[in-house]
Formats: C-alpha cells, sequence, structure tokens
C-alpha cells in the first residue's frame, strides 16, 4: 500500500520548460553563443543546471569554465523572477491535495537548485501543499543518485516498496529504481514515454488523477502492488479483451454469477470483447448469450451483439496446404515416436485450421487427459513444429494436439485489427488470459506488447481486475493539460 508519493518538478508537476529556455537563450546570446528553441531543452534538461549547460556546450562547443559561469548567471537570474513563463500542469494541485486528504505523504524531490524549487513550490502550491521540497544544494549528490530519496522515506518512517516515485525522465526512473520504489513515469513531461518505460518505469499515467488512483488500486484488499508487472498503462483502459475458458469460465463451462457481474461493470466505462479459439457461435453459446462482440477462432469469425441479436459479421477462411501437412506431421511422428494413433491423424477444418492430435483423432478421452497433463511432450516439439511451419500461428492445443491457423491468425494480430477498426489505442487495450506461455493461446498478446493480465484462476479474475475501477471517484482524467 502506498504511504507516500516523491514527485520531480521540472516536466513533472511544473512546466519550466519556457522559463528554462528563456534565461538560458538570454545568456547563451549575450555570449555569441547560437540559441536553442524552447523544445530542445526538453533533451538538457533533469540533470541540474550545470549539466543543461555542459549539454548545450556539447552542441555548440565552448570553453568548460564559461559553462560554470552561465550556470551561476542562470541561477541568479532566474532567482530574481522564477514564475516567470512558468505553471502548474492542470490538475497537479487537485491530485496533491486528494493524496493528502487520504493520508498519503507527499515531498517534491528535484536537481533544481533549492531557492528556486522553494520559490515555485511557495507560489504554485501554496500552504506546504506538495510536503518537503528538496533541491539541488551543496553537499547532496544528484540524481539518478537515490541517497535523497532513501533518507527522505527513512525520515517518514515509510519503506521502498510503500514509497511512488513520479517523474518524466529517465534519470527519474533510475533513481526510483535505485531506491526499491515503484516507479511511475509522466506522458505530459518532457521525454518520451517510450524512453521511460526503456529507463525502468513500471507504468505510465497519462493524468495527474491516474496517480490518485493508483494510490486507490494499491489499498484494495490484495494490497501491495496496484496491478500486474505486465500491465505498464493500467489507467484510461478502452478496450478490455477476455480469453474464455480458464480466464471467464472453467473449461467448456458456462458464465458465473460473479464474473457475469464483472463484467456488467466493466460493460459501464469501457468496451469489452471476447476473444477466443472457439467460434463465435460456441462462445456466444457458452457464455449464456452474453451480450459483447466475440472475436472467434483466434480471428478468423467475428461477431457482434445488440439488442438481444447476435450477428456473425466476418467469416475468413484460408487454406492450408494439406499435402505439406500431411507429409510434415507424419515425419514428426515417426521422429518423436507418435506412430499409433486412432482415426485419423489429421483434421481440416472447414475454417481451414487444422490440428494435429498426437493420439488421433478418435483417441479415448482419459488417455488424452493422461497423455501431456504439463504439455512437456508438446513443448519439446514446439520449437521444431514452430520452424517446420513459418506460414502458420501454431498453438498446443486441447490436451494432445496441435492447432494451426494462418499466420495473421491468433489473438494479437485478432485484437489489433480490430483495434485499427475500432479506432482504439494499443495503449488504450488491456488483455486477459490464463495461458501466455509458449504456444498457449494468449501467448501472441505477451510477445507482440500489449498490456496483459495473467489469471491463474477464472473465480480470481474479478480480483485481478478491481485495480480498473478503484479510486474510480479521484480528479478527473482530463484535468491534465
Ligand atoms: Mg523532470
Amino acid at each position: 500500500m502506498i504511504k507516500l508519493c516523491v514527485f520531480d518538478m521540472d516536466g513533472t508537476t511544473v512546466d519550466t520548460l519556457h522559463t528554462i529556455a528563456h534565461y538560458a537563450n538570454g545568456i547563451l546570446e549575450e555570449n555569441g553563443i547560437a540559441t536553442f528553441p524552447d523544445e530542445a531543452y526538453k533533451d538538457f534538461v533533469g540533470a541540474g543546471a550545470l549539466n543543461m549547460f555542459l549539454a548545450v556546450r556539447e552542441r555548440t562547443g565552448f570553453a568548460g569554465e564559461l559553462a560554470v559561469r552561465m550556470k551561476d548567471e542562470w541561477i541568479r537570474r532566474y532567482a530574481a523572477d522564477p514564475l516567470h513563463l512558468t505553471r502548474a500542469y492542470g490538475g497537479i494541485a487537485d491530485m496533491l491535495k486528494a493524496l493528502r486528504d487520504s493520508g498519503i505523504k507527499t515531498a517534491i524531490l528535484t536537481n533544481k537548485d533549492q531557492r528556486l524549487a522553494d520559490a515555485i513550490a511557495a507560489s504554485l502550491f501554496p500552504g506546504g501543499l506538495a510536503g518537503p521540497v528538496l533541491g539541488d544544494r551543496p553537499g547532496r549528490a544528484l540524481k539518478p543518485d537515490p541517497g535523497e530519496l532513501l533518507s527522505l522515506m527513512r525520515g517518514l518512517g515509510v519503506s521502498p516498496d510503500e514509497c511512488l516515485y513520479v517523474g518524466d525522465t529517465p534519470i527519474d526512473m533510475k533513481t526510483g529504481r535505485a531506491a526499491g520504489c515503484l516507479t511511475c513515469g509522466v506522458s505530459w513531461g518532457f521525454r518520451p514515454v517510450s524512453s521511460l518505460l526503456g529507463s525502468g518505469a513500471d507504468f505510465i499515467v497519462s493524468s495527474p488523477g491516474d496517480i490518485v488512483r493508483c494510490c486507490a488500486a494499491s489499498a484494495l484488499p490484495d494490497g501491495g502492488r496496484p496491478f500486474p508487472s505486465t500491465v505498464r498503462f493500467p489507467f484510461g483502459k478502452q478496450l478490455l479483451c477476455f480469453d474464455l475458458d480458464g480466464t471467464l469460465t472453467q473449461h467448456r463451462s458456462g458464465l458465473e454469477p460473479e464474473n457475469r457481474a464483472m463484467l456488467d461493470e466493466l460493460c459501464r466505462g469501457h468496451k469489452v470483447v471476447i476473444v477466443g479459439a472457439g467460434n463465435c457461435e460456441r462462445i456466444y453459446a457458452q457464455t449464456g448469450g452474453y451480450p459483447v462482440d466475440i472475436i472467434g477462432n483466434y480471428g478468423m469469425q467475428e461477431s457482434t451483439c445488440s439488442g438481444g441479436d447476435f450477428r456473425v459479421v466476418r467469416v475468413d477462411r484460408s487454406e492450408p496446404d494439406r499435402d505439406y501437412f500431411v507429409r510434415t506431421c507424419a515425419m514428426l511422428r515417426s521422429k518423436y515416436g507418435f506412430t499409433e494413433y486412432a482415426g485419423e491423424p489429421l483434421e481440416f477444418h472447414s475454417s481451414g485450421m487444422v490440428t494435429f492430435p498426437l493420439l488421433g483423432t478418435a483417441a479415448d478421452i482419459a488417455d488424452k487427459l493422461a497423455f501431456d497433463p504439463d504439455r512437456a511432450k508438446r513443448r519439446r516439439m514446439y520449437g521444431e513444429v514452430l520452424s517446420l511451419f513459418p506460414d502458420y500461428s501454431v498453438f498446443i492445443g486441447g490436451t494432445s494436439s496441435f492447432d494451426f491457423t494462418g499466420k495473421r491468425y491468433n489473438k494479437y494480430d485478432a485484437i489489433m485489427r480490430y483495434a485499427g477498426e475500432h479506432g482504439y489505442d494499443p495503449s488504450r487495450i488491456l488483455y486477459v488470459g490464463d495461458d501466455f506461455s509458449d504456444g498457449g493461446g494468449d501467448s501472441h498478446v505477451r510477445t507482440g506488447g500489449l498490456d496483459y493480465v495473467e489469471v491463474a484462476d477464472y473465480r480470481r479474475t474479478p480480483a485481478a481486475l478491481a485495480f480498473l475501477t478503484a479510486g474510480q471517484t479521484g480528479p478527473d482524467q482530463a484535468g491534465n493539460s
């Protein structure tokens, strides 16, 4: 449970870009050095004032001692009018107030000169709203050194796993990581989200209200981490995609009341889609006619349902190379010792999907269940099967078989197609499934890079997704500007 939120200042709580650029460009100009557009300073800031001038020097080339003199002059001018062109980002003050109202401590940790940081915080967050302000002063190591953050936590009696560190640059993410905190990147700051994820951000928020929601999620009964590490954009989800068997229901069973109620609640704020291995009719029937869009057969089919009217709206077919399947699967049978089988050695479905049942199409159900319960037999073969069928998506299916679809028919490509047609950004998609290991039905979602939640038991799915609805009464998402 989060008890302390520590914020970076520039680019995180306060938009100082134009101020920083204004004072720096003035000094560069007076020294006959080329100036930079304000946007360029996004790359120069984050590591303290001297490092900013050293970054400028790298681009322009001037004597090192001049950088030190310019830094001193920059701080002098800045301190004379620290709020010129500076504003707090929209929603920050409301967020700070909401956190403090719910008993969460706040602080600012910045590489900005202490005098400047104090002046800005006193003016934009009056009454000590932001909590202690820790800036650059003699004797303090700059971020990414975690020392200052660690001593702040010690002083407040908060452990690293109870502290959220929020910032907008890779230096911030490294600082939070080094201190052992949960580390949150903001999308509105000076650096791209990709650089924050690449430098260790646990997750990204796109509005100050998301930080309140994160803290609310951390206080859920399950406690601890607010959401799984496989979710990098936990807030503002629009499209929720669910696997069926093992995720929403027991294998081939109906939808139980708890999971139906969860879907009802999630449908109020999200688009919900079921993405299954079976065909749309079967999935629709298994859910008892739950009225959502269904992507069936790994994307070969799509259905919709409104006002009780179920309609299949798309059916793709693909034509597998039957001769190749017959030859290659026979080779695999003899290589791995599965030459004895009941019924047919292969099953070609009308959709174009192919099943390679190692025990044959007519094997006894008890034999099938006992054959490979931990999938070890099929995992051993999986890499080779995959390399022999480069034009197909290959799944370790059912109890004792491999399933094949055309290459682009897998849950990742199917969801991306649906998202493209319906206008959802990938960062707004969350997939929920139970089988992400190599060859599993949900594996392509993991390797494709979508946010996902892995559930071990369909009865635990509502608890695993509680973060989606936690703190819904926090400050409005649109607060950020
Ligand atoms: Mg910053």
